[in-house]
């Protein structure tokens, strides 16, 4: 109210001035009328010259981009100035904090891992982020405003749109890479929809590898399973000789085998799936490791071929020593049974300069066409599955060596020829190689590295 105080003050002057004009007149003219009336009216007349020049200040402000501050008057022309400039600056906030607040709620909406897409009543894109984009092959700043089903043409998707029932989320395959997206629509304000998208390609690639699987232990297993089956109908029904139930009873020994294997490298797999990374603080001998699995697979060649598998070579390799054993005897194993006779197959060390080390299992065999060798760790796997069979062979090996060498930070790299042979090499991080002799380092020196270098 401190306005009221400053125009009674001017109207008191305008009053005063009005008076002095009054008294002046009728000393002049001696007319009384006449100096009240012009009295009067130059005091009114004071007092809207300062209102209109103050008034029309103000308004030239609010009419202009009222960028400067306001008109600095004093009384009620500077209070309503001020008034209407802080509500101007209120509202200006206002709008600068929802825009904000606007711009993280769309950045955090373009973080999501999911596509998210707006359309309007009209199906038009209101707003889409970059992972809808991405999705649905579009661009996010060229298509806005444009009919989604001009833009994403896939039967199933305008289909979808179109029947209006969005209980169930769409699958929906694309063309391009091939991916599966998972398509989920609701329905918001007045007609408007928000569309989301999930990739579930990896969902569906590992529902469908499980189905495989599934499938092909249930085919491995079965077919033994009938031919003992078969066996034991024959022992029931026939009479048979001794020497004929010896010979059935060998073959039913076999299956039995083949199945005993077969779970054996179901349980192997599974284990090296569910357990945790194998830490580098145990130590095997190469050599040791080695010798064992020469004797096995001089027994498996049975002198059929050359084999030098055992070079001294005074490593130790960090790791789960059985794991270790299983993927470099399938390795020697498989080496020998895709080795026809006469053939040659050599295991050979060798130290890098950077600290690791390379196993390499070389054979003189059937090797393998290029085609095949990106698919050989896959489960079940094989390039000839008679000859697999027929020399005890699951299908599991490359890619139990696989998985081992993935748990022991190290690799396993396949080159072969047809007609020429195969190699096949098992690559170990330095952190996981030492010299028997620098075991002197200290394990607890060596385990550090070790844990360094693998994370
Ligand atoms: P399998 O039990 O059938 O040997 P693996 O996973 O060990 O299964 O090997 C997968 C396939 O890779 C085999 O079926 C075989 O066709 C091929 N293979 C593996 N090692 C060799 C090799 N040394 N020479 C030729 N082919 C090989």
């Amino acid at each position: 109210m401190t306005w009221l105080l400053s125009r009674l003050l001017k109207a008191f002057g305008a009053v005063f001035f009005g008076f002095v004009v009054g008294v002046v007149v009728r000393k002049l003219t001696g007319a009384d009328g006449l100096g009240l009336a012009l009295g009067v009216a130059s005091g009114v007349s004071v007092v809207l010259l300062v209102d209109v020049v103050r008034g029309n200040r103000l308004l030239t402000w609010l009419r202009g981009n009222q960028l400067d501050n306001a008109p600095r008057d004093t009384g009620l022309w500077g209070e309503l100035g001020y008034r209407v400039e802080r509500a101007m600056r209120d509202r200006d906030r206002a709008v600068a904090r929802g825009r904000l607040e606007l711009d993280q709620f769309l950045s955090a909406i373009e973080a999501s891992p999911n596509g998210v897409l707006m359309l309007d009543s009209h199906e038009q894109i209101v707003w889409c982020n970059r992972v809808a984009a991405d999705h649905f092959s579009l661009d996010p700043q060229r298509d806005l405003r444009q009919r989604i089903t001009n833009l994403v043409r896939a039967p199933a998707f305008v289909a979808y749109l179109q029947a209006g029932r969005f209980d169930e989320p769409l699958v929906l395959g694309t063309g391009r890479a091939p991916s599966t997206l998972s398509i989920v629509v609701r329905e918001y304000g007045e007609g408007m929809r928000l569309v989301l998208s999930l990739d579930i390609t990896e969902r569906v690639r590992s529902e469908a590898m499980r189905r495989d699987f599934v499938a092909n232990v249930s085919h491995e297993i079965r077919t033994p399973l009938t031919v003992l089956a078969g066996f034991i109908e024959t022992m029931h029904s026939l009479p048979l000789t001794a020497v004929e139930r010896e010979r059935v009873l060998v073959l039913m020994t076999q299956q039995t085998q083949r199945m005993q294997t077969l779970v054996a490298d179901l349980l192997t797999l599974a284990q090296l799936e569910g357990s945790p990374r194998p830490a580098p603080d145990r130590w095997t001998s190469l050599d040791g490791l080695l010798l064992r699995i020469a004797a096995d697979a001089e027994a498996l060649s049975a002198g059929r071929h050359r084999l030098r598998l055992k070079p001294a070579t005074g490593v130790e390799l960090a790791g789960i020593e059985s794991e270790l054993l299983s993927a470099i005897a399938n390795l020697v194993t498989n080496a020998v049974r895709y080795t026809p006779d006469g053939g040659e197959v050599e295991v050979a060390w060798r130290q890098l300069e950077d600290g690791s080390g390379e196993l390499t299992v070389i054979d003189t065999g059937l090797g393998i066409a290029r085609e095949h060798i990106p698919r050989l760790t896959e489960r079940f796997y094989r390039v000839d599955g008679s000859r697999s069979r027929e020399t005890g062979g699951t299908g599991l090996g490359l890619s139990i060596v696989k998985h081992v060498m993935q748990r022991h930070g190290g690799e396993l790299m396949i080159q072969s020829e047809v007609g020429k042979g195969s190699r096949f090499r098992l690559v170990f991080p330095a952190a996981r190689v030492r010299q028997a002799s620098d075991s002197a380092l200290g394990d607890e020196a060596a385990f550090n590295a070790a844990a360094l270098s693998d994370h």
